[in-house]
């Protein structure tokens, strides 16, 4: 890692901080290296080991897994001399059984629709830019790929599968298909294919970085008001004061100086999720049912189960996901959210960096509700054994998503807003 804050010999090239809103100049940094803001310690770009070649090469592998992974029995459920064998939809299907729209939508979009959307919206970009000539549509598809990475859960699934495999060992024996496997092997080779990527290359190959006007000193550490920075791509507009109401040059984003009523949209978002935090906890995720009884559990009840089953670390980790970060996340916006009403100063760099970890944590949420779309399409024996979802799945789905949503809405340059206001930086 290195700091972005050279000697003379920097670059004409500038970028903005997406973190603090800081101006800094852009050096050209080795392989396998990563430049840091020195304000606020995001990291502002990388420079990939591997080409847009193994890029590609890595995508089309992802894509052919993707069709196996989606084509075979996942897993084969084995109880009394019946047996059941679940796909990778089977999840799905079974919540629209069961009327849960919502849940057969969510568990079909994160893990099925976004994945490969993204998918094929990469490599929509990256073959034409390998060949030298970007489509048209290039710079609009790339900004949806940003836009769908939070949102692409697969490895989010697949604890999933390994908490609700865990759960049922002792119920019955179970037999892995060849499509789990390919969905693990999908994982892998995308996150790979991921790492390949340095988006602000791709996005310096479909447009420039940034436009003029601007002062021949135009410095580091330049005041927030005299450029805007694109929240898409991280195109840098100069000028002493910037129209309002433009679109970004390079990628037709609407230009912002700050995300659009950050504040409001985040509290709204916040206090929505925190109502439904409380069914979600107080109404039962799923329905065990077992030799004709039934067993309602709700998450907390689920967590004691695994405790009294010696599973320890998978109680850990379930009540980490499903109570400990969605709590987290609550509490921590919340007070991001008042800080910067109140215009603290307090550490900044800390506020930041509590705000990347709640972007970086909440998509783990969904393991519980992954976990319900698995043992509901397995676990389908009729009295003998079956597990049904319960309405608490619906209202905790709600919360992981809102919070997530909320956390994109808020701006942590403001944050540093306020240090800028006066004698220039802190
Ligand atoms: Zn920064
Ligand atoms: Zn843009």
């Amino acid at each position: 890692m290195t700091n972005v804050r050279g000697g003379a010999t920097a670059e004409a090239r500038m970028v903005a901080c997406h973190e603090c809103g800081l101006l800094l100049h852009a050096h050209r940094i080795p392989e396998r290296y990563a430049a840091r803001c020195p304000r606020c310690g995001a990291t502002l770009y990388a420079k990939s080991r591997y080409s847009v070649d193994s890029a590609i090469a890595l995508h089309v592998t992802g894509l052919v897994l993707f069709v196996i992974a989606n084509s075979f029995p996942f897993i084969t459920f084995k109880l009394e001399g019946r047996e059941r064998t679940s796909t990778l939809i089977s999840g799905v299907l079974e919540f629209i059984d069961q009327d849960l729209w919502m849940l057969a939508a969510v568990v079909f979009m994160l893990t099925i629709a976004i994945p490969l959307l993204k998918l094929l919206a990469t490599l929509y970009v990256l073959i034409p830019v390998r060949m030298g000539r970007p489509f048209a549509k290039s710079t609009i598809v790339f900004r949806s790929v940003e836009v769908m990475r939070p949102w692409a859960m697969m490895e989010v699934f697949l604890l999933g599968v390994i908490v609700a495999y865990v759960k049922l060992l002792d119920l019955a024996s179970l037999e892995l298909g060849p499509s789990l496997f390919a969905f693990a092997a999908m994982i892998i080779v995308l996150a790979a294919g991921e790492a390949a990527i340095e988006p602000r290359e791709v996005w310096n190959t479909l447009g420039p970085e940034h436009t003029g006007p601007r002062s021949a000193d135009s410095s580091e550490g330049q005041r927030h008001t005299d450029f805007i920075d694109c929240h898409a791509c991280g195109f840098v507009l100069f000028g002493d004061r910037p129209a309002h109401h433009v679109d970004c040059p390079r990628c037709a984003a609407p230009l912002h100086r700050r995300k659009v009523n950050s504040l409001n949209r985040t509290w709204a978002l916040l206090i929505s999720a925190t109502i439904l935090y409380i069914p979600a906890n107080v109404y039962p995720v799923m329905t065990v049912i077992s030799f004709g009884k039934g067993q309602p559990d709700t998450i907390l009840s689920g967590v004691k189960e695994l405790i009294h089953a010696d599973m320890w670390p998978l109680a850990l980790l379930v009540f980490f996901a499903s109570i400990t970060v969605p709590v987290m996340k609550i509490i921590g916006l919340s007070y991001l959210l008042i800080s910067v009403q109140r215009g603290s100063n307090w550490r900044p760099r800390d506020r930041t960096r509590l705000y990347r970890m709640i972007e970086f944590v909440g998509r783990w949420s969904m393991i519980d509700v992954f976990m319900i779309s698995i043992l509901i399409a397995l676990v389908k024996l009729g009295a003998i054994a079956t597990i049904e979802p319960g309405v608490g799945a619906t209202s905790f789905a709600a919360v992981v998503i809102l919070t997530m949503i909320a956390s994109h809405s808020f701006d942590p340059r403001l944050i540093w807003d306020r240090m800028e206001v006066g004698n220039g930086k802190p």
